[in-house]
């Protein structure tokens, strides 16, 4: 299980890269797990249990990506592949409603405090967009506001200054957005209450939302104030503007009442994703009634999806927050309590600057003296010279993290002792690996 340090064999990586990129943009279905920011193939993953995946040539790693989120009782919980195999066996998809969503919807709602009705999509972007759409519907503006190293899916006017994705490749905004279309979206520093308040006391009037991921997660782990967090919904609430939370990382990840319940902060509106669907591809908006009140057939708001509120994902999604209120959740955290608490010391007795940031079970390791709070006090600078080769030290000792500086890694109820301690391990020599 535990592999020693050296270069691996990733031949069967190689020539399904070689293949995958004659077929598919930059070889992958999602720029992020391209490599590019690290160099070299990409694993192609064969199978996972638990904390551990096996790439196309056997070789085993301890994952810290957990695909990017939606993993918190990691690979192929045994509740989870259950329900899956017992939904998909009467029948994947109807068109029609079913059970499942009603008793998905229940829990959620019972779960998290801004949730009083909801609407099932199929990603993170969906959820985002819709819930943008209607908030637009609701307040008759137009304006969005949102925050500079913030990422909420790849819908036009949100791919603005958007994190990781784009700071990986470099490239600030994307192409193919009409300027138009990025001028109905302002953006703002986070962790400045001066230039929200006097943004909002200006322009506040023409606002339909302000969006934030209360736990900005997708250029590092920006860890906001609660005072920040309070002054938005101050301003949001002057202004007649609506809050959307972006819960799409922290939505049953951070407990049951995601960020929502950790700050004490009530947003008008929450977008989810990753947890919520237990693996499967599922999103969902929701909030306060008489806003969701406007969402198509009930209300103008036109929003709709042939495969929303699919049965298999959302027996899938069920399965993992019951398995999380049955003792997951205490789980959740006391494992990645024992992740932070293996990995500082190392992390701070590094020879090169390093931190390691961590809210619940979404950590991160920064390659300067202090944590930042906004995405401009990140060094990209130190991230691209030292990540690489931080990254691929920890591939060759079997220690798998999201291949970009500016990504965060996830603790899962899976990650045991052995592959804590061997993160560790792999951590002391990739650290001193990393250094030039
Ligand atoms: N919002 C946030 C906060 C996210 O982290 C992401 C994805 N990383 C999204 C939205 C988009 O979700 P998806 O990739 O499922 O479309």
């Amino acid at each position: 299980m535990t592999q020693t340090a050296g270069k691996v064999a990733t031949n069967e990586s190689e020539a399904l890269f070689a293949r995958a990129r004659a077929l598919l943009p930059g070889g992958v279905s999602s720029p992020v797990r391209a490599f590019k920011a690290v160099g070299g193939t990409p694993l192609f993953i064969k199978k996972g249990a638990g904390c551990r995946i096996e790439d196309e040539d056997g070789n085993r790693y301890v994952d810290w990506c957990q695909s990017w989120g939606p993993l918190a009782l990691g690979h192929a919980h045994p509740r989870v592949v259950r329900a899956v195999a017992e939904a998909a066996a009467n029948g994947t998809s109807f068109g029609a409603p079913t059970r499942a969503e009603v008793e998905l919807a229940a829990l959620v709602q019972e779960l998290h405090p801004a949730v009083e009705r909801l609407r099932f999509v199929s990603s993170g972007t969906e959820a985002v967009m819709s819930a943008v759409r209607v908030a637009r519907g609701f307040t008759r503006r137009d304006l969005i506001v949102k925050f500079d190293g913030c990422y909420h899916g790849h819908a036009d006017y949100l791919l603005v200054k958007a994190g990781s994705g784009l700071a990986t490749l470099g490239t600030p905004d994307s192409a193919g957005v009409p300027a138009p279309i990025a001028g109905t979206t302002a953006v703002l520093p986070l962790a400045d209450e001066g230039a929200l308040r006097d943004f909002m006391r200006e322009r506040g009037r023409e606002v339909a939302a302000v969006i934030i991921e209360p736990v900005p997660a997708n250029a590092g782990l920006l860890l906001q104030e609660p005072s920040f967090l309070a002054a938005l919904r101050e301003e949001t609430t002057i202004a007649g503007s609506l809050l959307i939370f972006d819960e799409v990382i922290t939505g049953f990840r951070l407990g049951p009442g995601g960020a929502t319940a950790h700050y004490g902060i009530r947003p008008d509106l929450v977008t989810f994703g990753k947890v919520i669907g237990g693996g499967l591809p599922v999103g969902a908006y929701g909030g306060r009634a008489d806003v969701m009140a406007l969402v198509a057939p009930e209300g103008p708001v036109y929003q709709a999806g042939t495969l929303s509120g699919n049965p298999v994902a959302m027996a899938a999604g069920r399965a993992a927050l019951e398995a999380l209120m049955d003792g997951g959740w205490a789980t959740l955290e006391a494992r990645a309590a024992a992740t932070e608490a293996a990995l500082r010391p190392i992390v701070e007795a590094a020879p090169v600057p390093a931190r390691l940031v961590r809210l619940g079970s979404i950590l991160w390791i920064v390659f300067q003296r202090d944590a930042p709070r906004a995405f401009s006090a990140v060094d990209g600078v130190a991230a691209k010279r030292l990540f690489p080769r931080f990254h691929r030290a920890l591939l060759d000792r079997g220690v798998y993290f999201p291949p970009s500086a500016y990504e965060v890694f996830f603790a899962s109820t899976a990650h045991d002792d052995a592959a804590i301690a061997q993160t560790a391990r792999a951590l002391r020599e990739g650290l001193s690996a990393a250094t030039p």
